[in-house]
């Protein structure tokens, strides 16, 4: 009786039915996620087998998972983990879980990124942003900065870059300040906060209650770093260097018109999967 309460099958199930008690979204996909995380087993051995035995230690380590999912700890906090751009990257609660809309900032960086460029990441949190950009299709001579202005999320995008084994350059800072004057890059991205103070109480709670605030919060109107950014770059950005912003939905007509206002031109507006506005950039021609 014992040894059939520990199948693999069996527990996969309750763990199922526990997080859809607990209504919690994609309940079966979480169930699957932590019971791969706690065995190490993969999907094609589970379905070889589904009446493998699990030792009790590992069926007590996944509903103490279940548990923590039920109330609503991310995924992604108990795994420690999120794959970004095909990567995987160390996540905490410390710096914001990488979203699959930000893929569509990285890809158009990756799409402009040239040979010998100098590229600066505003707000890098996890690093996910620049880290990709350093490993992905690599090309010579190209170096890169991430700034944040919190220690414990530089202390997880040093992690990241190492496990990538990426020769990023991270500073502590608000915003610009961690940057000497007179440095100067050809490519600065941000996926800085952006959400309206008003609008985080309403956001899903895994967002509202474990993303760290200040990675979210873009103050009264959601455009307070961008005001900072855009204004702040044109001290940091070579003549016809790319200035790439995730945008929230809403946003693509205030932070276009910004861009403008402060010498950037051919400014392009890309959407996401999903087709909503998702990343606003243009080149800096403001000599
Ligand atoms: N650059 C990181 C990301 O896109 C963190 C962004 C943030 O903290 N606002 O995931």
């Amino acid at each position: 009786m014992k040894q059939r309460i520990l199948q693999i099958g069996a527990i996969y199930k309750e763990g199922c039915e526990r997080l859809e008690e607990a209504n919690v979204p994609d309940a079966r996909l979480d169930a699957w996620y932590l019971l791969e995380h706690v065995t190490g087993i993969s999907k094609a051995a589970y379905y070889a087998d589904p009446e493998r035995g699990l030792a009790e230690g590992e069926v007590q380590e996944y509903f103490s998972y279940v548990q923590k999912r039920c109330r609503r700890i991310p995924l992604q906090h108990l795994t420690g983990e999120q794959e970004f751009m095909g990567l995987p990257f160390y996540v905490n609660e410390h710096v914001l879980i990488p979203r699959q809309d930000t893929e569509v900032l990285a890809e158009k960086a990756l799409e402009l990124k040239r040979p010998g460029m100098r590229v600066l990441d505003m707000c890098t949190g996890s690093g996910c942003i620049l880290i990709s950009l350093l490993k992905l299709r690599p090309l010579k001579g190209i170096s890169g900065v991430g700034c944040d202005i919190s220690p414990e999320a530089l202390c997880v995008a040093e992690k990241n870059a190492g496990r990538h084994c990426v020769g990023a350059d991270f500073r502590q800072g608000n915003l610009f300040e961690a940057l000497p004057e007179g440095d100067r890059f050809d490519m600065i991205v941000s996926n800085p906060p952006y959400i309206p103070s008003s609008d985080i109480d309403s956001l899903q709670e895994e967002v509202r209650a474990c993303d760290p605030r200040i990675a979210l919060d873009g103050k009264e109107d959601g455009l307070y770093f961008y005001k900072r950014i855009i204004n702040g770059s044109i001290r940091y950005i070579r003549q016809d260097g790319w200035l790439l912003l995730e945008i929230g939905c809403e946003q693509a007509e205030a932070v276009s018109g910004m861009l403008e206002r402060a010498g950037y031109t051919g400014i392009k507006v890309k959407k996401d999967l999903a087709g909503l506005d998702r990343v606003v950039y243009g080149m800096y021609n403001g000599e």
